[in-house]
């Protein structure tokens, strides 16, 4: 298929997503440059489904795509998306503000419980409670299979016609009578529109095509795992610094942590910095009576943030038949049901889905033009 209706350039989540939504109303073409799909961010995130995390239209579209990862069309997946996992936000005696402003900004949105005391350590044992003096707990998170989630976005493309190619770097991009030329590797495409889910690439991809920057920066997020010692930690939530200082969660039969940062770089196949694990479990062991002494594995991602840090979805206000899919932060995986729905009612109908719109999405909010001079 050399003339589909849309090229998509990124085969990370944003790409499979919208992808996938697009096979149902086009012919599809998706091209990743890496030999596999999902080798960058979204295959390094911590995988965490919360309402509670993001505010404004962020949180509304992760709301709205609750429903699709809780019951996934038929054939989408052979286990489930999400499994429960709560998160429960600590705080010191000088962090109380922080956690009254979270429970202030979700009330009435997202259900959130106050748990002082021995409730602190009821869900988390291992918490110093001379430390850790109250926290907030988001009941109803859940961890998502994002594999799983991934796999079934890109096998759907595949089932509704489309071409999944990987290995094939978008390297040039032309414009000529109503058409963009997309050179990808040895496969030379045509297609009236290009979607650009390059994820910490987009400004990259976007110059190719003689678009204006963003000004997209991503930002270096470092995670490892850890051994649970003789904790039992079955049931755990996941427990997070009210100033997003450090975190934990568990994983099957081991702990992840991070130190939460957000390190600004260029786009490139980014690795963790010894300091940043060392400072996450000097934080961690401040907070607990973890005593984490070893790590297991450790890897970096790009959490990559448009200014303002919302999310871009939208025609290029000045390349024709150029789509932004990108800065999706910290909330890529999360919000990718929504999202990919939203940028394709905004590239076949003209506009928001309906439900989205209901659902609080502003399409001016999250559009490309709100760059424009
Ligand atoms: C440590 C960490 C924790 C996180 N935790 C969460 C979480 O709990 N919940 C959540 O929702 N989100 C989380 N995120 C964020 C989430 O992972 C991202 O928002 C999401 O993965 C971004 O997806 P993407 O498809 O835009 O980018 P990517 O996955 O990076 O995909 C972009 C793709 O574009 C390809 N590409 C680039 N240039 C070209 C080109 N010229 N030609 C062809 N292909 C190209 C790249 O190879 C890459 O595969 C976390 C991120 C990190 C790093």
């Amino acid at each position: 298929m050399d003339h589909p209706d849309f090229v998509v350039v990124g085969g990370g989540i944003a790409g499979a997503s919208v992808g996938y939504e697009l096979a149902g109303r086009g012919a599809v073409v998706l091209v990743e440059r890496e030999p596999t799909a999902g080798y960058h961010t979204t295959g390094r995130s911590a995988a965490v489904f919360t309402e509670s995390y993001e505010r404004g239209p962020v949180r509304a579209l992760t709301m709205a795509g609750r429903g699709f990862l809780e019951e996934p069309p038929d054939g989408f997946a052979d286990q489930p998306l999400l499994t429960p996992l709560p998160v429960l936000y600590v705080a010191r005696s000088d962090q109380q503000a922080t956690l009254d402003d979270l429970a202030a900004s979700t009330r009435g949105l997202v259900d959130l419980e106050r748990v002082e005391g021995n409730g602190l350590t009821r869900h988390c044992p291992v918490l110093r409670t001379d430390r850790i003096v109250s926290g907030l707990l988001e009941p109803g998170a859940m961890e998502i299979d994002v594999h799983t989630l991934h796999q079934g976005f890109l096998r759907g493309i595949r089932r509704r016609g489309g071409e999944v190619v990987t290995g094939a770097p978008v390297d040039e991009l032309a414009y000529a009578n109503g058409t963009w030329e997309v050179s990808a590797g040895n496969r030379a495409l045509r297609s009236p529109i290009v979607v650009d889910t390059a994820g910490a690439w987009c400004d990259e991809v976007a110059a190719l095509a003689g678009a204006a920057p963003l000004g997209l920066t991503p930002m270096r997020r470092t995670a490892f795992t850890f051994g649970p010692g003789h904790h039992g930690i079955a049931g755990w939530p996941m427990v997070v610094d009210a100033d997003e200082d450090f975190y934990f969660k568990p994983e099957r039969t081991q702990l992840m942590g991070s130190l939460a940062e957000e390190t600004p770089m260029p786009p490139h196949d980014v690795r963790p910095e010894e300091i940043d694990v060392a400072l996450a479990i000097e934080r961690i062991n401040q907070a607990t009576y973890l005593d984490i002494r070893h790590v297991r594995r450790t890897w970096a991602g790009l959490r990559t943030f448009a200014p303002g840090r919302l999310p871009v979805v939208g025609f290029d206000p000045v390349r024709p038949g150029f789509f932004w899919l990108c800065g999706q932060g910290g909330y890529g995986i999360m919000t990718s049901p929504a999202m990919a729905r939203a940028a394709a009612g905004l590239l076949c109908d003209g506009a928001l889905p309906a439900d989205l719109v209901a659902a609080g999405v502003d399409a001016a909010a999250i559009s490309p033009e709100r760059f424009a001079d």
